[in-house]
């Protein structure tokens, strides 16, 4: 399968209307694909059916329009030949690469609850990761091949070994995690049938073609947890920019119920020209918070003038 050289992805979760930060991650993913003339996709991950909303999936598509950030490929009309594009959609596809690791031997059924109630949520470092006891994990586990019907009613768990993993973040430069130590054996499927996010994150950035993420350094342990799987299924990992958060005054991350930061708010406060000028200035891409356009951000976009912070501080918006 041949596509393009550089191919990113923007995957929001519809849990709400965008805010400054989604923005934020959105334009400097754009900007480094299409600085090098590749293609943008976007792809729906609306895995966890009771936060998910297609209203919210509408609103994404309007706002990133509004901001003249149109991607190529995905999006609720499923353009492109690698839908569909919504995660909710692709159980089926999930399914055939879960069995493939079942047959590997590379994963075992888990009957502990706790952790089955986080797996579906893209995981944030700042939530306390729990690490995995192992209490489920089979004698011989990685080799033994289990019988399918013993994951029946039971959440299925990748068995993660000694593995250590070594990347280097396009930001935060050279990586070396521990998977056992740092996370444990992973959920990909939960006792209740729904699937985690980080296999299907892997299926699908395996599946699209997509060679580079940028996304919240909140995700920065996930890459790991990411590189792993994609290790396993026999694909290449994409390249990772993991990119600093965007906070308020008190240093707290900016979140889908702060109204000032809220796209219903700024699309009323700011044109699209003027919301780029502030969020170029705040991510280092421009000298001033004055308007600019996606025609200048693009014509000396690089990667080098973006601050390797885990948080900025987010500019007056009122
Ligand atoms: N869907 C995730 C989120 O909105 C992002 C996952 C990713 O970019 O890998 O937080």
């Amino acid at each position: 399968m041949s596509g393009p050289a550089v191919k990113g992805r923007f995957a929001p979760s519809p849990t709400g209307r965008m805010h400054l930060g989604n923005v934020a991650t959105a334009l400097l993913s754009w900007l480094s694909v299409k600085s090098r003339g590749g293609e943008w996709l976007l792809r729906i991950e609306d895995l966890d059916p009771q936060r998910s909303r297609l209203e919210w999936s509408q609103w994404i598509e309007d706002d990133l329009s509004w901001l003249g950030l149109m991607w190529d490929e995905g999006g609720l009309a499923d353009r492109g030949s690698a839908g569909p594009y919504s995660q909710s959609r692709r159980g089926d596809i999930y399914s055939q690469y879960l069995e493939r690791l079942r047959t590997m031997g590379a994963v075992y059924p888990c009957c502990c609850r706790r952790r089955d109630i986080l797996a579906t949520q893209a995981p944030h470092q700042t939530d306390g990761r729990v690490v995995y006891s192992g209490r489920c994990r089979p004698e011989g586990a990685g080799h033994v091949v289990i019988d399918e019907k013993a994951f029946q009613g039971r959440s299925t768990r990748l068995f993660v070994g000694d593995a250590g993993i070594a990347f280097s973040d396009g930001l935060f430069g050279a990586q070396s995690v521990s998977l056992a130590r740092e996370c444990g054996d992973f959920i990909l499927r939960r006792a209740d049938g729904a699937w985690a996010y980080q296999l299907a994150v892997v299926v699908d950035d395996a599946l699209m073609g997509v060679t580079e993420v940028a996304r919240g350094y909140d995700l920065l342990l996930s890459a790991a947890q990411q590189i792993y799987l994609f290790g396993l299924l026999g694909y290449p990992a994409p390249a990772y920019y993991h990119l600093p958060l965007i906070g308020n005054e008190a240093g707290q991350r900016l979140c889908k119920r702060d109204p000032q930061a809220d796209m219903s708010h700024l699309r009323e406060r700011f044109t699209p020209d003027q919301l780029l000028g502030l969020i170029a200035n705040m991510l280092g891409l421009a000298p001033t918070p004055d308007a600019t356009t996606l025609e200048r951000l693009l014509a000396d976009f690089s990667w080098d003038k973006v601050p390797r912070a885990e948080m900025l501080r987010c500019p007056d918006l009122s």
